[in-house]
């Protein structure tokens, strides 16, 4: 017999937590928490070993390899690389036909190639760049297909699709999503994602903050210092363009946000620059707000180009490219939707009160496709993310891994 969670069913009955009770009691799921117990020693070695091998935006290959064999030691099926670079493997379910759970967490970090990627333990606190985003949610995918082969009892309904994918960050631009939900051979067998990310148990995001990205490139003739002073000056351009464009007001509700977060350009101390960069992130829960800001800095850069324009016209033009280097879809999870109603179960058995989030992650792709997904944390506790300073507290990580367990097996079915 399948005990499954069906929404319909359970909304009218309203014993959700039942099922979830009935879940966690069951004895092979016992074991299997049993497991994340005993090898808690194993999983820390494992997140430090992984957070040496550098895994800058668009340079994930060398992890790739690295998860592709862990995928295979802990007995995935059909273990392969993708062609977008994701890691990929299943457990397979009892009903091939059923649509898959994914389980996913990103593999990449936002640390530049020649970031020194040094490791430290202090207790139960692991220190590394990327040690608990998102090397905890790496865990929470082995952790969970190594206790699901280590109790072969444990059998699920619909299989469970495990996948360690490339380009979260940055520029990256969610494309492992794209290219799972949008070209990967599994693209209509997935039913439903729960994309781990980071470390925590506090936390269930539902919502998708969209989000649009822009390099702004100023060109111009350049020259020596003092032979051609006078020339136009694309830092000074970008200058001004950042000064006017950091005045503009933003609503709070919707909440939105932008920054520029990278300024680039010159060459040296007594040259004038041929070009300057600079890249800007815009963020809010509406997509015409996100609109609003990206024509204020539209507005922002013409009107500094005009300026240095019309004072040094003689010496020369500027000209100046606003190129979008990364889009990410606002959407969310329907209320009603099966694997909302399973987290909150999950959660409530747990004890656990957690907050529904708005946030820019893997799941922003199913989601936008009206897809199931949430992103929720793998346990433990983490701080100073995207910095070289993070660290990540191993401390109960036992609970995090239960969690997801338990919202894997109730989406998936379990046999009794
Ligand atoms: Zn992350």
């Amino acid at each position: 017999m399948a005990l499954s969670i069906n929404t319909r069913a359970l909304s009218q009955s309203g014993n959700k937590a039942q099922d979830i009770a009935r879940l966690a009691e069951m004895r092979p799921v016992h074991e299997a928490f049993k497991w994340f117990q005993s090898h808690e020693a194993d999983l820390r070695k494992l997140q430090l070993t992984m957070v040496k091998i550098p895994a800058p935006p668009f340079g994930e290959g060398a992890r790739a390899q690295w998860l592709h064999d862990r995928f295979k030691e802990v007995g995935l099926q059909e273990v392969e690389i993708d062609k977008a670079g994701n890691v990929v493997g299943l457990s397979r379910g009892t009903d091939p036909k059923a649509p898959l759970v994914a389980l996913t967490a990103h593999i990449d970090t936002v640390f530049p190639a020649d970031t020194p990627l040094t490791t430290r333990i202090e207790g139960n606190k692991l220190y590394g760049p990327g040690i608990s985003d998102n090397a905890a949610g790496v865990m929470g995918l082995l952790a969970t297909a190594a206790a699901l082969k280590s109790t072969p009892a444990l059998k699920h309904v619909s299989g469970i699709l495990f996948v360690g994918n490339v380009g979260e960050e940055g520029e990256g631009d969610l494309r492992g999503m794209r290219y799972l939900f949008q070209e990967s051979k599994w693209k209509d067998r997935i039913g439903s994602a729960i994309v781990l990310d980071g470390a925590g148990v506090d936390s269930v995001v539902t919502q998708a903050l969209g989000s649009k990205r822009f390099e702004v490139v100023v060109r111009g003739p350049g020259g020596h210092s003092w032979t051609d002073f006078g020339t136009p000056n694309p830092i000074v351009v970008l200058s001004r363009a950042v000064a006017k464009f950091s005045e503009i007001q933003v609503p709070s509700e919707p909440r939105t946000s932008f920054n520029v977060g990278v300024i680039q350009g010159g060459t040296s101390v007594n040259s004038i620059p041929e070009s300057a960069s600079i890249r800007v992130d815009i963020r809010s829960a509406s997509a015409a707000e996100i609109d609003a800001v990206e024509k204020s800095l539209r507005e922002a850069v013409t009107a500094a180009v005009r300026e240095v324009q019309d004072a040094k016209s003689k010496k020369g033009i500027v000209s100046y490219e606003i190129k979008l280097i990364g889009q990410r879809p606002a959407a969310e999870l329907k209320p009603d939707a099966r694997i909302a109603s399973v987290i909150r179960a999950v959660d409530a058995h747990l004890d656990l009160r957690s907050q529904t989030r708005r946030a820019s992650t893997d799941a922003n792709i199913p989601l936008s496709m009206g897809r199931e997904a949430i992103s929720i944390g793998a346990g433990g506790t983490g701080g100073g993310a995207h910095t070289v300073q993070e660290w990540f507290d191993a401390s109960g990580r036992d609970l995090g891994l239960k969690r997801v367990m338990l919202a894997v097996l109730a989406l998936a079915g379990v046999n009794e």
